[in-house]
């Protein structure tokens, strides 16, 4: 072989490293380890409080750019086995607010039930009667967001298709809201809207705790919580109520 194709060789050698060379992030991040599912053993153990915790301290996390560094098929083939998630958390539809990356959490973790404005039905609850009772989850979050479109079409009455149906489940917040609300209460106050969404999730809650005897019970005995938070888009920070 020539000095001349030897010298090609090379060249086309580093430039096919080089494509495959992963991009650094422009902001140092912190990169950790993690291919573990809970386990049934691990799931037992934990207190809703500790699973509080946990999504509070994934949330910090997602927040300072730390990254996992996951195997997902791996994560994947241990979860096929079975799963026995920490909390079931129930957002609203918004691309915004994806659960999962927001507590720094993967497959197997958690159970995520998603519907615009975050309402409660007899299905929604049926989920987290199964989450809670049949799967052992410590945690039932259910978790709003700011500049909420749901909430900013219930406060103007849309009316449109099966959307005027799910909006009138957010009705009783907005009303409420009202009552209570000294100054502009329609969609062109930010701070009327961030009140009728908290209002929203604290009515759900409420909800749950209402039309769920199962879930009632469960947290009457301490086996789990049924709690709301809210989702900043501006920060990616979530506040637990
Ligand atoms: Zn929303």
């Amino acid at each position: 072989m020539s000095i001349r194709i030897i010298q090609i060789f090379v060249v086309a050698i580093v430039l096919f490293a080089s494509c495959g060379e992963k991009k650094k992030p422009a902001a140092e991040v912190d990169v950790v380890q993690n291919n573990k599912v809970l386990t049934a053993e691990e799931q037992s153990k934990l207190t809703p409080d500790k699973v509080i915790e946990i999504l509070k301290k994934g949330n910090e996390e997602f927040t300072n750019n730390l990254l996992t560094v996951r195997n997902n098929m791996e994560r994947v083939q241990d979860a096929a086995n079975g799963q026995f998630p920490a909390a079931v958390i129930l957002s609203c539809l918004d691309s915004r607010v994806p659960v999962e990356d927001i507590f720094h959490c993967a497959i197997g973790d958690l159970f995520v039930a998603r519907v615009a404005g975050n309402i409660v039905n007899p299905d929604i609850l049926g989920s987290m009667e199964f989450a809670c009772k049949v799967s052992g989850s410590k945690l039932v979050v259910v978790l709003g967001h700011d500049y909420c479109g749901a909430v900013k079409s219930a406060i103007s009455d849309v009316e449109l298709g099966n959307i005027t149906e799910l909006l009138s489940k957010i009705q009783p917040a907005v009303n409420h809201s009202r009552e209570n609300f000294e100054g502009d209460a329609d969609v062109s106050n930010n701070d009327f809207v961030d009140v009728v969404c908290h209002t929203n999730v604290m009515f759900m809650v409420e909800e749950i705790r209402k039309n769920s005897p199962i879930l009632k019970e469960m947290e009457d005995n301490g086996e789990i919580k049924i709690v709301g938070a809210k989702y900043h888009l501006h920060t990616g920070k979530v506040n637990f109520f």
